[in-house]
This record gives C-alpha cells, structure tokens and sequence, in this order.
C-alpha cells in the first residue's frame, strides 16, 4: 500500500533549517502519524510522502511557502500574560504556547510585561525552508473512526 488517499502513514523523522541544524526528531522517541487529506501535517511534507511505501528512506526539502509559510509583520498583538502556557519567566524570544478557542499554538514573545505580552503568533518557522529526513514505518488503511475524527489513532497519532 502506497501512501495517499484512503491511508495513514506511520514514520520517523529528523527536522532541520536551512543551516543545516537540527531542530526536531522523533527518532529515539514514538513515531509520528498522519491521517493523508487531514491538514494533518504542512502540505510540502504530504506532497513528498505521497506514493512512497513501508520502509522508504528520503530526505524532502520543503520551500516556506509549502512549510509554515513567509512571515507576516503584522501578526503581533498584546494578550494577558494568563493565555500564555510557560516555565519559568517570560522573555523576549520565548517560544510559548498561546490558549486558543482551537488549542495551543506556539507563538514567540517580543515583549513581557507585568500583566500582557507581545507576541508574534506567526509560526516559529515561518520564512524558512525545512528539511525533513523521513522514513515510512507503516502505511495502513484508517478506521472509520479516524476518517471521523480527522486524524491517525494509536502509536505516533492521537491519544483519547
Ligand atoms: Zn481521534
């Protein structure tokens, strides 16, 4: 079974920027999942894995405008420091996670203050190309209750 409509693929990956760093992985740790056609994952990324099969090893290189697309100036706004999930103090250049009717959504402070906070809600990795080394553990038919839910269940997916 390739991976493409109708299926969810199980895999490993390592994230790096442009520089070559890296930012992320999932080795060590569990899998990732996605449920193909869900916005599970940025598109670049489902485009690269479409058609590729259990046990297949590749690097995708994925431009910003097909990853967490080009940074926009004016998404910065002022929230009461209580929406923000953090450790610690809160600085300029936190990553943090802002409390939104759709969930958690990482979002960098530019400036704390005592009650509110400036943050910048464009993605951490807006602007910049990724580069993902992925390899396909599983690929498999999706449960009725996945197609229903929207996403993958079980190891790398969603945890009810
Ligand atoms: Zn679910």
């Amino acid at each position: 079974m390739s991976i493409g409509p109708n299926t969810v693929a199980v895999f490993h990956y390592t994230l790096r920027n442009e520089a070559g760093e890296e930012l992320e992985t999932s080795r060590g740790g569990e899998p990732s999942a996605f449920l193909y056609g869900a916005n599970n994952i940025i598109p670049g990324l489902e485009k690269a894995m479409e058609g590729r099969n259990s046990g297949d090893i590749f690097t995708a290189d994925i431009a910003a405008d097909d990853a967490y697309g080009q940074v926009d100036p004016k998404r910065q706004q002022r929230v009461p420091s209580k929406h923000l999930v953090y450790k610690g103090k809160l600085k300029p250049g936190m990553v943090v996670q802002l409390n939104t009717s759709d969930g958690r959504v990482p979002v960098t402070v530019v400036k704390a203050g005592r009650h509110s906070a400036d943050i910048d809600t464009n993605h951490p990795l807006a602007g910049q190309s990724l580069s993902f080394d992925i390899e396909i553990l599983d690929v498999r038919e999706p449960s009725a209750e996945e197609v229903a839910h929207g996403h993958a269940h079980g190891p790398g997916g969603h945890h009810h």
